[in-house]
């Protein structure tokens, strides 16, 4: 990595780069994923350095915080083209005091001892690795390549490659699952000791191969108790293992939380770079600016060779992104929705958001507080793990 560029001015931001490739498509997802066992590594990658020198200038003044590799299946990514796209990124900004947080998407199949040794050489120290679960049944069930004791031995090559910060993601609520399997599961990820987990209820989305099923009923999708049931098992068996429940999805060792995704909760700006990220801007006036590229691969490229042949703008810093070329979607939200998405998304995570933030929408309060969805605490509206199950109806409610 090159020699950082300190600077403790400017606001904290994270940059996300989307990977679209995986070896095979798992039927619960409705990521934007091809798949691909040869994947365009050098070409995709020059496309990412290409809309980072057209973005960059849109974030100037900001401080460089965290970078995340996301998809999609960013452990394919040949380590040299991670280092060269983690290098023009660390190289474009300023960088904080700390060391910045550079975590890579990685599956238990793809895992090998050389192949995470390339990751952290490359620059990436923090590791999401994909085990999903620890039962034979239920990876089966989820069209899973790896079976749990390659997720034990992928746990085990990344702590030999030098990575003391892995998350591991877990799906729960999952459709016929016999009592028990999720114990087993939490008890395992327990048992293999990493300093974060990301535990996600199933959902079935319309698009894919399990939204068909349901279409024609041979799956049954999980119930609202079930579902809770599983959060609730999860909550408890990994907080009593002393990790902290600090956001709706996610446990983290003290110390260990996600730097990356708990800036998107407190409302950070981020870059999004590459096939279907997302980013947003705030404005010089107060406005935040939402953007995402095309899902499609050919689609992002033609928007990414437009827009670097596009004149720079005069203010790229204060201008909205009007008639991008390569921003599928856009849009600019006042103050007031933007007041609605900081209460959104502080009502996810344990700290909450400041009682200050809730003008006008305080009467709910104390029966919310007598129904066990939140505590209020030095000024604070702090969901319990119950209201942050129910954070979306909570927003609705205090936003
Ligand atoms: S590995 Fe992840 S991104 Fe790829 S198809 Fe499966 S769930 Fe989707």
């Amino acid at each position: 990595m090159p020699s950082p560029n300190h600077s403790d001015s400017g606001k904290a931001f994270g940059v996300y780069v989307h990977f679209p490739f995986c070896e095979r498509l798992c039927p619960y997802c409705d990521f934007a994923v091809r798949v691909s066992q040869d994947p365009p590594h050098d070409s995709y990658a020059d496309g990412v350095l290409a809309e980072l020198a057209a973005r960059a200038p849109r974030y100037a003044g900001r401080t460089l915080e965290t970078i995340y590799l996301g998809g999609g299946t960013p452990g394919m990514w040949r380590p040299d083209a991670v280092a060269r796209v983690l290098g023009a990124v660390a190289r474009s900004f300023p960088r904080g005091a700390r060391a910045l947080e550079i975590t890579c998407e990685v599956n238990p199949e793809g895992a090998s001892p050389a192949a995470l040794a390339g990751l952290r050489a490359a620059g990436v120290n923090r590791l999401s690795l994909g085990v999903q679960a620890l039962a034979p049944r239920a990876l089966a069930q989820l069209g899973r390549a790896h079976d749990p004791a390659r997720a034990t031995s992928a746990m085990a090559w990344a702590r030999a490659a030098g990575f003391d910060d892995i998350s591991l993601d877990l799906i729960y609520a999952l459709p016929g699952a016999p009592a028990g399997e999720l114990a087993a599961t939490l008890a395992g990820v327990v048992a293999l000791a990493p300093e974060h987990v990301s535990a996600y209820a199933l959902t079935i989305e319309e698009r894919t191969r399990f939204g068909a099923l349901a279409r024609r009923g041979a799956l049954q999708p999980p119930e609202a108790d079930a579902v809770a049931d599983d959060f609730e098992l999860t909550h408890a068996t990994l907080t009593s293992a002393g990790f902290e429940h600090y956001e709706v999805s996610s446990f983290a060792r003290l110390g260990r939380r996600s730097r990356h995704n708990a800036s998107y909760w407190s409302g950070a700006e981020y870059l999004g770079l590459g096939v279907s990220a997302h980013s947003l801007r705030r404005l010089p006036d107060g406005r935040l600016e939402r953007f995402a590229s095309p899902r499609a691969l050919q689609a992002w490229s033609r928007g990414v060779a437009a827009l670097s042949a596009a004149p720079a703008p005069a203010d790229p810093v204060a201008a909205p992104l009007e008639a991008d070329a390569l921003a599928e979607l856009h849009e600019l939200l006042g103050p007031r929705d933007a007041a609605f998405e900081r209460v959104f998304l502080g009502l996810r995570t344990s700290d909450g958001v400041a009682e200050a933030d809730l003008v006008g929408h305080t009467a709910a309060l104390p029966d919310l507080v007598a129904a066990g969805l939140i505590t209020r605490e030095n000024g604070r509206v702090c969901p319990t793990p119950r209201g942050m199950l129910l954070g979306d109806a909570l927003a609705l409610k205090l936003g």
